[in-house]
Formats: structure tokens, sequence, C-alpha cells
């Protein structure tokens, strides 16, 4: 982008225009650096929007959609009003990671542990349980969806989307609300 070139030379340019309104009509000195910040912001933007964009896109092919998959979520925590990082799982591949498929089934998995008030909650956020075995894929949404009067057509339209997404793959898919109908439905002993 030529745009990231000329920042350092409306910089200057700004400051030159700035110390100079006492010899020229206010309107017009102001008009210009209002012109230059205006420019100035549209190039950053510009330039922070591509920036945003290419990582992803570089990344993303390289990403197996059915591997175990970790990434870090911005959680917040109502008692001490902080925002902390949490590692958080959307995908877990139970050939990949049995020892994670134990956590599931104690309903150990995916929680999160604010750093202050050391309170532990699950994370609302939806993620996928994926098992090669059984050629089962399990989309496990937040239980409030379900209560907060989602209920039966929520279900079919998130197993509707789930199915779109997966069409191509040869699995079984569900959807459920809340770590325990997970376990209730697909991780009792012996499965
Ligand atoms: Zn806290």
């Amino acid at each position: 982008m030529t745009g990231k070139r000329k920042k350092p030379a409306s910089h200057t340019a700004t400051a030159r225009a700035a110390s100079q309104p006492s010899t020229e009509t206010t309107e017009r000195g102001m008009s210009e650096v209002d012109r230059f910040l205006i420019d100035t912001a549209a190039q950053s933007e510009a330039a922070d929007g591509a920036q945003g964009i290419a990582p992803a896109e570089l990344s993303f092919p390289e990403i197996d959609p059915l591997a175990t998959y970790w990434t870090e979520l911005d959680l917040f925590c109502k008692k001490c009003a902080i925002t902390h990082y949490v590692a958080f799982c959307t995908m877990l591949n139970a050939a990949e990671s049995p020892h994670l498929v134990e956590r599931a089934r104690a309903n150990q998995f995916n929680y999160k542990r604010c750093p202050i008030c050391h309170t532990i909650e699950y994370v609302e956020h939806p993620w996928t349980f994926y098992d090669p075995a059984r050629r089962l894929l399990v989309q496990v949404r937040p239980a409030w969806e379900w209560h907060a009067g989602g209920g039966e057509e929520w279900y079919a339209a998130r197993l509707e989307d789930l199915f779109d997404r997966w069409a191509e793959h040869d699995v079984r898919i569900d959807v459920v609300f809340g770590p325990e109908q997970l376990i209730e439905r697909y991780l009792q002993e012996g499965e």
C-alpha cells in the first residue's frame, strides 16, 4: 500500500500547518489541519484493516478443521470487573486427545478461572466434540441459549448450520446445550 509511505510526510505537514494559524485566517488553517487528520486516520484505518485480514488468510489453509484446536479468549470476570485471557478448546478430537475427553466426561473441560478472585466458571462459548471412531461430531453450545427461549427451533436451526458446514464429511452430527447434555448423551462410561 502506498498509504503507509505517505504517512511520515503528512505528519510533518500537520505540524507545519498547526504552527502557522496566527498569520493565516483561522478557518483556513483549521480546515487544512482537519483534512490532514482525516486523511491520516483513514490511512491508518486502511492499514489496520489490511493487517487484520492478512494473517488469517495466510494461516487458514494449514489448519485441519478436525484436529484438536485451542484458541485464546478475552473473558470478563463480573466480580472483579476485569478481562483476562483464557485458553479455550474450540475443537476436541477424541482420537487425538483422549485425556481431554476424560476431562469433558468429568465436566472439567473449558472452564475458566479468574486470576484475581479464582472463581471457576464454565466458558459460555460454542465448541465442537469430534469422535472419529464413532464418526460423530457434536457442537456444544451454551445452555442459556436453550433456556432463553431458543428451544427446539433454535436447535433445528443450529443443526442445519452444522450440517451445511460439515456436509462433505461422513459424520453424524448433533447439537447439545451445555456440557452436562454432552455427557448425558455421548460421554457415558463405556462409550
Ligand atoms: Zn474475578
